[in-house]
């Protein structure tokens, strides 16, 4: 299936023919700065089976962590990781069709602001998913 998605103002968008390798929401602090939200919902594809339309700008937002954002209208576009080269984590805010995204886990869920409560009943990690939920 194809999936499509853009920034705000249209000058970046993304297309993939990949099923997510994994999808969930990040409480982490560099996401919810990055994003200024207080939850991000990504999902992992290959990086070889993403392609760009536009050229979306980057920055180092830690060691070895890349983020793609349109220089245009400031939307979060990705996330890359050295310690996962073969990966580029889509924001599932960006979809074209926000209901192709099926969230299966909270992520970094220590990190969550208090003023939000999730009731669902989706594994919730206190760091990454290699730790017990
Ligand atoms: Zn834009
Ligand atoms: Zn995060």
């Amino acid at each position: 299936m194809t999936r499509t998605g853009r920034c705000a103002c249209g000058a970046v968008a993304w297309e993939t023919d990949a099923d997510p390798i994994w999808s969930g929401h990040c409480h982490c602090e560099s996401c919810r700065r990055a994003s200024s939200a207080a939850v991000t919902s990504f999902f992992g594809v290959p990086r070889t089976s993403v392609t760009w339309i536009g050229d979306p700008a980057t920055r180092e937002s830690s060691p070895g962590v890349t983020r793609g954002y349109c220089a245009k209208c400031g939307t979060q576009m990705f996330y890359q990781n050295v310690i996962w080269p073969e990966e580029t984590h889509l924001f599932a805010a960006t979809l074209d069709d926000v209901s192709l995204f099926v969230p299966e886990a909270h992520y970094h869920y220590a990190e969550r602001v208090p003023w939000l409560h999730v009731q669902d009943d989706l594994p919730k990690h206190p760091a990454s998913a290699d730790d017990p939920a």
